[in-house]
């Protein structure tokens, strides 16, 4: 349930109505808008006569939210969440270009990409040192070692980190020397690591699960939300479908639901939704065009020879090409590349 109040309302009254609220056992996500101001109420609000709220003077209207995840819901919080990670912003009029290597596997390697990612003007560096493989006798990432080498290309080129988590063990690491922390698809039902992550206010990437509703994905963010971390970015890198010429199905269509049911930026990943490095151009166009927030794209040194996702990473050569062409995309949907 959602009370919208009228413009101006007095902030004694808005008081007593709190209050009001907070006295029947329920939460209250306040959102102050351009002109107005909606307190969503969070818990157990389907036995409430939505009377006792119209009856207040300072309230202009009183809807219920039928959908299950409330403070991700747009209708909480009807203007666009922006996040502003190292002073790039992700939101609304903002697009971002994440890239990297799908894992870091050596000082050299990740530095040297670093630098030419940073030449073609990227906006984040990525880059996994956890890596959740099929097969346990894949490689696995460097681990803390990894992290290492990631702070070093920071160092050496300014660009923030955006590196996967899996377990929680690791989180007081991932707090200090990464800058976006990404939940992979594998774990965005991993309720003790989201509820983790919400204790915190780092900016985390939500990956969409391989066969998760956008409304399962949703309820994730909310997991994060729920416990006060309102720096959520979700991310479309795919579903898994009956085909399998690409390696997932990338579900762009829900680029433009999630941006009609939440106010959270969303990006999208076509190397990992398409498996194939040829489509990763086109795919990020298509997602500027659609409105996405930004995208994350996987680029390595030497494709053949990667230690996982090779298939679908583009060289930095190609990348560099490719970044020319997403900024006249920007400018056409009036959004600025972040860099
Ligand atoms: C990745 O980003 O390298 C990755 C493993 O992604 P996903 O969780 O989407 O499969
Ligand atoms: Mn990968």
């Amino acid at each position: 349930m959602i009370l919208v109040l009228k413009p101006g309302a007095p902030e004694q009254q808005k008081q007593e109505l709190i209050r009001h609220i907070e006295g029947m056992g329920l939460r209250i996500h306040e959102s102050v808008g351009e002109g107005t101001t909606i307190l969503g109420l969070v818990g157990d609000t389907s036995r409430i006569d939505s009377y006792i709220f119209s009856s207040y003077e300072i309230v202009k209207n009183v809807l219920r939210v039928s959908e299950p995840f409330k403070r991700a819901n747009r209708m909480f919080k009807p203007d666009d969440t922006v996040i502003d990670v190292c002073g790039r912003k992700i939101g609304q009029g903002y697009f971002v270009v994440i890239s990297g290597p799908c894992s870091v596997e050596s000082e050299e390697q990740i530095v040297g990409i670093a630098r030419e990612l940073k030449k073609a003007g990227a906006s984040f560096l990525r880059g996994g040192a956890y890596k959740p493989r099929t097969s346990p006798y894949s490689f696995q990432g460097l681990g803390l070692e990894g992290l290492d080498y990631l702070k070093i290309a920071k160092q050496e080129t300014g660009l923030p980190i955006v590196s996967e988590i899996m377990s929680t063990d690791v989180l007081d690491r991932f707090i200090e020397d990464v800058d976006i922390i990404q939940v992979g698809a594998r774990n965005m039902q991993n309720f003790v690591l989201l509820k983790e992550l919400g204790r915190t206010n780092k900016p985390v990437l939500l990956k969409r699960g391989l066969s998760a509703t956008i409304e399962e994905w949703l309820m994730s963010a909310e997991y994060i939300l729920s416990e006060g971390n309102e720096n959520v970015i979700l991310c479309e890198r795919g579903i898994r479908t009956f085909e399998n010429y690409t390696r997932n199905t990338l579900d762009l269509s829900s680029v433009l639901a999630v941006k009609r049911l939440s106010h959270l930026p969303v990006i999208v990943d076509p190397s990992h939704g398409t498996g194939r490095y040829w489509m990763v151009e086109p795919m990020s166009k298509a997602a500027v065009t659609l409105g996405a927030d930004g995208v994350i794209i996987e680029v390595h040194n030497n494709p053949k020879f990667a230690l996982s996702d090779g298939e679908q990473s583009i060289t930095p050569k190609k990348y560099a090409h490719i970044l020319p062409a997403l900024r006249k995309y920007c400018e056409i949907e009036n959004k600025k590349l972040e860099a």
